[in-house]
């Protein structure tokens, strides 16, 4: 077998579960059990740096063998949790060997099968070999998927010294699944000049554009007066909410939405008469289209008060992350070395925009320009969760490239 795959099964054995409610930092402690054993393996592979820090960050350094001068630091990262919508605990990862494009029996026992018509991407790997999950948790490919392939491109780098290459930092996050994965990433002592995630799906992926992200929170104040004697007196705070929200497009809401297009997503509302509460989250690739929704909401609340003649809803708006497009296209290079290694190992470049945010784009506000790379995995988050074998060892040759067209400049 291939090393990747190896090191990929090993690290599904571990439970790396993060947590949404948690007052630690990593939000749960057995994501340590990981960092441990891969500051190990590092370790043996001979990177004497390797550690894992307070905060169960990862790092190691892969020292240059070229004589070049200036050639720039290049990060690889990925992260070492798995999401909390499904457990990683006692995962049992089944190979499909040469996939014939039929219904894939997760457990028989169970009944639980994944069918093409369900998922059209399984066709792509008709004649390939799947990892599949038994169906009872989640597979972890992501982003473990993304550990092993880091690891097994410096472990080859390491056995090809004739590939010129410059220093390689390697960072392992706990926490990206909740949202806080870089929250005490120290971007100066890491030491790179741009990094990769490597955490995205299909084989072939390069992403370096996600959404400018903020969320609304609306506070409705409403009178309640017994309803029957409530007239001309009432002030109904949840219908008072309904109204606001009908001020918002109509298709311009996550359901009618796709590629470049942004929304308005109210996702939580609640209350009573007195007093109603609404979240939104507001989502646009392009800044001035996101800025323009801000404005909408905030005169959408701004109608309702003067309709009603005084100060009945409270709005906050928060940004939360921004595009990182602005920060990777200072340096145009980031995304060629990329683009131009997916293809020297015989894929088409698959650059779509991210429908989210990532941690590489809070890196890239932090100062450090993170693009994402593909693992190869698909349907993360859940018992469907499946990673074709040959997508893992073009991810190995695709860092291994990298490393090389970096050097070369
Ligand atoms: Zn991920």
């Amino acid at each position: 077998m291939h090393p990747v795959i190896d090191r990929f099964i090993h690290y599904t054995q571990i439970d790396t579960q993060s947590a949404h409610k948690s007052d630690s930092y990593p939000s749960t402690k057995k994501q340590l059990d990981l960092a441990k054993l891969l500051v190990v393996e590092l370790l043996a592979l001979g990177l004497e740096d390797a550690a894992v820090d307070q905060y169960g960050y990862v790092t190691a350094t892969l020292p240059p063998n070229t004589e070049r001068e200036g050639v720039p630091v290049v990060g690889f990262l990925a992260h070492m949790d798995t999401s909390p919508d499904l457990s990683g605990k006692d995962v049992n990862p089944q190979f499909i060997e040469d996939y014939d494009g039929s219904i894939v029996v997760l457990n028989a026992e169970k009944g639980i099968t994944m069918s093409p018509e369900e998922f059209p991407d399984l066709k792509k790997y008709i004649g390939k070999t799947l990892i599949t999950t038994d169906g009872t948790t989640l597979l972890g490919a992501d982003d473990k998927a993304g550990i092993a392939e880091i690891i097994t491109a410096v472990e080859y780098l390491l056995d090809h010294p004739e590939i010129e290459h410059g220093t390689i930092k390697i960072g392992f996050t706990p926490d990206e699944e909740v949202g806080s994965g870089v929250d005490h990433f120290d971007v100066e002592k890491f030491g790179a000049d741009f990094a990769y995630t490597i955490d995205g799906g299909e084989v072939g992926e390069v992403q370096y554009e996600n959404f400018n992200g903020a969320r609304a929170e609306l506070t409705i104040h409403g009178r309640n007066v017994h309803p029957g004697t409530a007239k001309l007196k009432m002030r109904n705070a949840l219908l008072i909410g309904m109204e606001l929200n009908e001020l918002l497009p109509v298709f311009e809401r996550p359901q009618f939405t796709e590629k470049y297009e942004g929304f308005y997503h109210l996702y939580h509302f609640n209350g009573t008469v007195e007093e109603a509460n609404m979240t939104y989250i507001l989502r646009d690739h392009d800044r001035d289209k996101f800025e323009l929704k801000k404005r909408l909401i905030q005169q959408a609340a701004d109608f309702i008060n003067t309709k009603y003649g005084e100060t009945i809803v409270e709005i906050k708006i928060t940004d939360q992350y921004y595009n990182m497009r602005e920060e990777v296209e200072k340096q145009p290079q980031i995304m060629a070395f990329a683009i131009q290694a997916v293809k020297s190992v015989g894929l088409t470049p698959k650059i779509d925009p991210i429908r989210g945010g990532t941690d590489g784009s809070q890196l890239s506000y932090m100062g450090l320009p993170a693009p994402n790379i593909f693992t190869g995995g698909h349907n993360a988050h859940g018992k469907y969760e499946f990673i074709p074998t040959f997508a893992m060892e073009k991810a190995v040759e695709t860092l291994v490239k990298i490393a090389e067209l970096v050097a070369k400049g």
